[in-house]
């Protein structure tokens, strides 16, 4: 019998955990809550929410829906334990939190292949006969764990602080509102759109987000973060004006519609060649993922923006993965045993994202260690797009990333209407999956070994 060691029972390791000891694998799952905490989980349950109880959309032709129905056909333990925990959230996939804990917590709990081990490692152990190691230990991965990733990686390639801003759809964007201009001429007049501010929508939108909820309120998290990075909402408390004299400064700008400097501005800038996604620059935001939609819905011309990823500005460990994570999840290091990586720490971004990253990685490391060709998950699926993305050498400067559809390749015929392009999109995907899990049933993949 092979043996795999797994670092943190969060929500990418549970789910590897559940489909190694299902496939007939001793599993050594490691976590250090209760022992040693994190500045955000609260209870010493496997696969806690952090934070919003919300698993996103569950509509078909959604990104955050086709990655559901991904999970669905490869047989993820998590996602099963999301529906049967589901509370009603009108087309997302929000769960009981504690229930959803409580099931997973059993599940792995109760495997007589999963062995629990409480505490923390602050490196992995390869004198132990682990035949894998799978580091799963998510974005408040302890430091001394960082540490040795950081050592192994070389300490360039880790991020410890995520303060990004969020980034929207490009074609969720209302172009009778924005428009493109530059600040400055040394710009490309084609580098930014603005979101024109009148002085009531301005005063409007200032009093909601210093009002709004936030994630984090404690010290620790701030005090070396926000010195050097503040987030918008901390800068409009010191100053009801100072983001108009700051990043949302109307300098250099005239909106086409008045043919005057508008009162304030928001710029977005490109996240991609192909125009695709845009981010809120200087929108660094602590707000709450609802909070964030309900306040930057009020910039004029984003009414209906579609956000590919909130902003975030956290403790965030992950990895650069471009350059250092195969598409197998594995690590590209020297180490006595392969080292592999899921979740947050290896450069997704989401509970659902951590969840298959969890999975994939699972076979990804059985594929290994029984001698089998692991196919490549399709890059015109959700999850495959992301983790060509996310590993591929060229992508410069990683952030994680949920899913989404400004990363799957273009459509052969691209269609204009959205909801058609959607739908082509999620079906396209949905053939590519079912083709992929007949190639996992060839190569043995999907037989599980009951036990
Ligand atoms: P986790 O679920 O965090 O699991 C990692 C586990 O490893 C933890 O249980 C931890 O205790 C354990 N561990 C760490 N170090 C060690 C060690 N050395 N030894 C043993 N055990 C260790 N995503 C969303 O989709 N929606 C949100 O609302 C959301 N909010 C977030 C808020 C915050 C503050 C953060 C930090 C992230 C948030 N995310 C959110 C992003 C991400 O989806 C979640 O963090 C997700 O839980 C990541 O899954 P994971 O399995 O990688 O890590």
């Amino acid at each position: 019998n092979k043996t795999v060691d797994i670092i943190g029972a969060g929500l990418a390791g549970s789910e590897a955990a559940l489909q190694l000891a299902q496939r007939g694998v001793h599993v050594r799952l490691f976590e250090m809550r209760p022992q040693v905490k994190t500045p955000v989980h609260k209870t010493d349950g496997c696969a806690e929410l952090v934070c919003s109880n919300s698993l996103k959309s569950m509509k078909p032709q959604s990104a955050a829906g086709m990655l559901k129905s991904e999970l669905k056909a490869l047989g993820s333990n998590l996602i099963g334990f999301a529906y049967d925990s589901k509370v009603d959230a009108g087309g997302a996939l929000a769960v009981d939190r504690d229930e959803f804990s409580r099931l997973t917590t059993e599940a792995v709990r109760n495997h007589p292949l999963i062995e629990y081990v409480v505490g923390e490692v602050a490196e992995p152990d390869f004198t132990d006969g682990a035949d894998a190691v799978v580091l799963a230990s998510g974005p408040l991965t302890s430091d001394a764990l960082a540490a040795w990733v950081s050592e192994k990686t070389g300490s360039e390639n880790m991020a410890f602080y995520d303060a990004a801003a969020p980034i929207v759809m490009a074609d969720s964007l209302n172009m009778d509102v924005l428009f493109r201009q530059s600040r400055y001429e040394d710009e490309a007049p084609g580098d930014y759109l603005n979101a024109p501010f009148t002085r009531e929508q301005y005063d409007a939108f200032i009093d909601e987000l210093v009002a709004a909820d936030r994630v984090i309120r404690r010290d620790f998290e701030t005090k070396d973060l926000f010195q050097a990075c503040q987030p918008i909402e901390e800068i409009a408390r010191k100053g009801h004006d100072a983001p108009r004299f700051g990043t949302c400064k109307p300098v250099g700008l005239t909106d086409p519609a008045t043919g005057r400097r508008p009162w304030a501005a928001v710029q977005l800038r490109a996240e991609n060649a192909q125009n695709t996604a845009y981010n809120l620059v200087g929108f660094q935001t602590n707000l709450t993922f609802p909070e964030q939609k309900r306040v930057f819905s009020m910039i004029p011309g984003l009414e209906n923006a579609e956000f590919v990823r909130y902003g975030v500005m956290h403790r965030n460990t992950f990895i650069q993965a471009p350059g250092l994570v195969e598409r197998s999840l594995r690590l590209k290091v020297e180490t006595p045993a392969p080292v592999f990586v899921a979740g947050q720490l290896s450069g997704t971004e989401g509970y659902c994202e951590a969840i298959m990253s969890g999975l994939m990685c699972a076979l990804n490391v059985y594929a290994l260690l029984n001698g089998i060709e692991m196919p490549a998950m399709p890059e015109t699926t959700a999850f495959g797009s992301l983790l060509a993305y996310a590993t591929d050498p060229q992508t410069e400067d990683y952030q994680p990333m949920h899913v989404n559809f400004g990363i799957l390749p273009p459509l052969e015929h691209h269609e204009r209407n959205k909801k058609l392009r959607y739908e082509q999109y999620a079906q396209r995907g949905g053939q590519a999956m079912e083709a992929y899990v007949e190639k996992l049933r060839e190569s043995g993949l999907m037989e599980r070994v009951h036990v």
